[in-house]
């Protein structure tokens, strides 16, 4: 073994699409995994009883949300959607300190790795500590908190300027503020310079069309392109959503977004819920990615996407995140993608492989899909990837019983965190 190199052995690792036995990796000081080998001799770490799988990258999260987990679940009549969710956060937004917000970022962060998450795409608009002097404090905050925990970090830093079409901000949106694109790309550029490489890296997220004007959206996407940086953007989440940008446009988000902006494959549209067929498969076959948030959908009512044909069939088109963080648990993500279908197609097997798996397309979407997303280079064990892994525990009471052919299923349909007791970032063991 070179000098620099660490290697790592487990019982059964997932490459390539199955669990194989007796794979040995050498992870160079870089962080990346310089071979795959099939050495017998002893490694460095030896995962005994361990599987080792490539770490979930989840594409959306608000880790500050993590502190509504359990508030907003009591509903006077008339009340209780989306929209009254979104007063609670307010009132948090409103009260949160720096000291809280970092906490609460930690907190969120931690328990990711503990569930398998290795890299995150936070969507930040929650930008000031003081919002009369727009000090984007907040930003440095949560980039704080992620190198403490250690998770790989997507920054993507939303920009947020209407309270709704054509609306001002109010109470605690002023804290989301982003004035105008100078300020933006000013602190946008600043943040970069703060990064911790390699594993902190900055996207372009415009909030949605109820947040970012027309002419500062069309100017965002052109700088993002000229500088090759991935745009996320919240899409066709709820039905009032739409109704108040048709009523300003004319037509559909997404609608508008295909007959107005470039979209390629850097572009990433959150939720896409109530996004008609028709303008889905026109997305994805410009290489246009959708993020599915299936439990905080779910806690949210916000209402069942219908995959269609060309999104869940299209190589990298699906990719999914954690959004509210009301529960972190990836498999659990995963699963509900499929479930969901099942229960609105009453059919099974809606998300499948062409050999017609399920198992092996919800981890594709929940890893490689993910950092594509991000624009990153990891999401798969092999050479030259990311030395960013979980390790599951083979004798865990949730998996014990079942042979290796079916072990992806069992964690990814029958089982969940529970059984996850490692995760390493860029090479270092953050867990187990
Ligand atoms: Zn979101």
């Amino acid at each position: 073994v070179a000098a620099g190199l660490t290697t790592i052995a487990a019982e059964f690792t997932w490459l390539a699409g199955r669990f194989e036995r007796g794979v040995r990796l050498d992870v160079g000081a870089d962080g990346r995994i310089a071979r795959v080998t099939r050495s017998s001799e002893p490694p460095d770490r030896k995962l005994t009883g361990r599987a080792l799988l490539p770490g979930f990258v989840n594409v959306h999260s608000h880790a500050f949300q993590r502190a509504l987990r359990g508030r907003g679940e009591l509903f006077p009549p008339a009340m209780g959607d989306f929209w009254s969710w979104r007063e609670a956060m307010y009132r948090l937004v409103e009260e949160l300190t720096a000291a809280e917000l970092k906490a609460v970022c930690r907190l969120a962060f931690d328990e990711m790795l503990a569930c398998g998450i290795t890299t995150v795409g936070e969507f930040h608009y929650l930008h000031h500590d003081d919002p009369l002097r727009r000090d984007f404090a907040f930003d440095d905050v949560v980039l704080e908190a992620a190198a403490e925990s250690g998770i790989r970090i997507a920054m993507l830093l939303s920009y947020y300027k209407t309270g709704g079409v054509g609306k001002p901000l109010a109470g605690g949106q002023r804290r989301f503020d982003t004035p105008d694109l100078a300020e933006y790309w000013r602190q946008f550029d600043r943040l970069a310079r703060r990064l911790r490489p390699p594993l902190q890296t900055i996207g372009v997220a415009p909030h949605s069309m109820r947040a970012v004007p027309e002419a500062d959206l069309r100017a965002l996407c052109r700088e993002a392109a000229a500088r090759g940086l991935v745009v996320h953007i919240h899409v066709e989440e709820q039905r009032q959503e739409i109704e108040e940008v048709r009523a300003a446009y004319g037509t559909n988000p997404l609608r508008w977004m295909l007959d107005n902006l470039a979209l390629d494959e850097r572009f990433t549209i959150i939720h896409s819920t109530h996004t008609t067929p028709r303008d889905a498969a026109e997305f994805v076959a410009a290489g246009g990615r959708v993020c599915y948030c299936p439990l905080t959908e779910g806690n949210l009512g916000d209402g069942l996407a219908p995959h269609t044909p060309a999104t869940v069939t299209t190589p990298g088109a699906v990719c999914v995140g954690t959004d509210s963080n009301v529960r972190l648990d990836f498999c659990e993500e995963l699963r509900w993608l499929e479930f969901a279908q099942r229960l609105r197609l009453e059919r099974r097997g809606a998300l499948k492989t062409s050999d017609g798996r399920v198992a092996p397309l919800l981890l594709e979407c929940g890893t490689r899909n993910g950092a594509l997303a991000l624009g990153l280079d990891g999401g798969e064990i092999a050479p030259g990837r990311p030395a960013d892994f979980f390790t599951i525990d083979l004798n865990h009471v949730s998996l014990r019983g079942f042979a290796v052919e079916n072990l992806l299923d069992v964690l990814l349909l029958g089982a969940g965190r529970e059984a996850i007791d490692g995760a390493c970032v860029n090479g270092v063991w953050r867990r187990g």
